[in-house]
């Protein structure tokens, strides 16, 4: 295979409701760059119906061309229909690379299309690196418990494919410029899909569960006692005008849900402000808070590695430096 017969780099738009996913917008904006250090183009795939202020959002991230895709079989996610556009889509255009945003469907049909190309595909990558000299991209994520990076490349064959974890790069738009707008109609035979829709209902918006873009953050971590002791941090986290976050444990335990979680399995998070209270700092955890612009870590225990990570540390009781901070904010206002 001859790599340097395939070029532009595409990113697949997922969306629903009539809007573009964060990471889709997220992943634009990363690709951006990649093409800029690769001379390539972005192109930004659509299937189905996006209202012109969504696409104004994902052309502002610098989109060089925009596939639409329209046709029967795509009104729901369907691994069927989705697998074998991309396989047909590929196969015609014959990009470098295909970037798909790490969500439950993006998991789905990512995998299963670079199988049928044959081509190679990573999943739940946290850093995209171009190498000039090999043309490859270079997927970084932590491995084996978060102990060790591991970059994995697709050196032979194209596209590289790639699941990228929401959250991991900043909706950080770079700007429109000219872009040309390709019109695809491929049909998937509805009869085809061997799943059946009996009823959609849409994800109701519980704000205070999505922490990806929230400025100050107070994770409570396994040294928490109990659901209890809860109040003193929502009361915190409220004081900062922020969210509450929390450790894989805490969630293991019951007390708060997946979607607080922070870190590898988590949601990666780039706040001005992370506070850690009771969490050791296990590289799973870790790899979700590095973004932030300063790491403030309470625990008992000084040999603690979060210390290592961290801009400021207090080595205490969680709970009373908890209350210490809330009555100095009080004591402000
Ligand atoms: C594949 C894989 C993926 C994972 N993904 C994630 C992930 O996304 N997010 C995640 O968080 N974890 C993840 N984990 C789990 C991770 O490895 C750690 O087990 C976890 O992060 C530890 O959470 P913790 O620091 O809250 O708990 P612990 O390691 O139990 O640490 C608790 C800390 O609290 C301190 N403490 C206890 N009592 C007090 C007190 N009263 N005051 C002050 N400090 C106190 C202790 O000194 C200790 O340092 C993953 C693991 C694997 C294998």
């Amino acid at each position: 295979m001859n790599k340097n017969e395939f070029k532009d780099m595409w990113v697949y738009i997922e969306h629903s409701g009539g809007k573009a996913a964060p990471v889709s917008l997220e992943l634009c904006c990363e690709t951006r760059k990649l093409c800029d250090a690769a001379g390539e183009k972005l192109c930004a795939v659509v299937v189905g119906g996006l209202p012109q202020s969504e696409i104004d959002r994902i052309l502002a991230c610098g989109a060089d061309k925009l596939i639409r895709v329209r046709g029967t079989g795509y009104e729901f996610f369907s691994v069927d229909a989705y697998a074998e556009l991309f396989t047909r889509l590929c196969r015609k255009y014959r990009p470098s690379a295909v970037l798909v945003g790490g969500t439950i469907d993006g998991r789905d049909f990512a995998p299963r299309f670079a199988c049928r190309l044959p081509t190679g595909c990573t999943s739940d990558a946290t850093q995209l690196v171009y190498d000039p000299k090999t043309g490859d991209i270079e997927f970084i994520e932590p491995a084996v418990g978060g102990k060790m990076m591991a970059v994995i490349t697709v050196p032979v064959m194209r596209p590289q494919v790639g699941t990228i974890r929401p959250g991991t790069f900043k909706y950080a738009p770079s700007g429109a410029r000219p872009c040309e707008l390709i019109e695809e109609t491929i049909d998937f035979p509805v009869e085809k899909i061997r799943t059946k829709v009996l009823s959609f209902q849409p994800d109701e918006l519980d704000e205070s569960l999505n922490i990806a873009d929230a400025e100050y953050i107070v994770c409570v971590g396994n040294g928490l006692k109990g659901a209890d002791a809860l109040g003193r941090y929502r009361e915190l986290a409220a004081l900062l005008g922020g969210k509450l976050g929390c450790t894989r444990p805490v969630f293991d335990r019951g007390v708060l849900p997946y979607k607080l979680v922070i870190g590898q399995s988590g949601v990666v998070v780039k706040p001005k402000v992370y506070i850690a209270f009771g969490v050791s700092g296990a590289v799973n955890h870790v790899t979700g808070i590095t973004d932030s612009d300063v790491i403030v870590a309470v625990n008992r225990d000084p040999e603690a590695a979060i210390f290592g990570y961290c801009s400021y540390g207090i080595v205490g009781d969680m709970d009373e430096v908890c209350d210490a901070m809330i009555a100095q904010l009080k004591g402000r206002a």
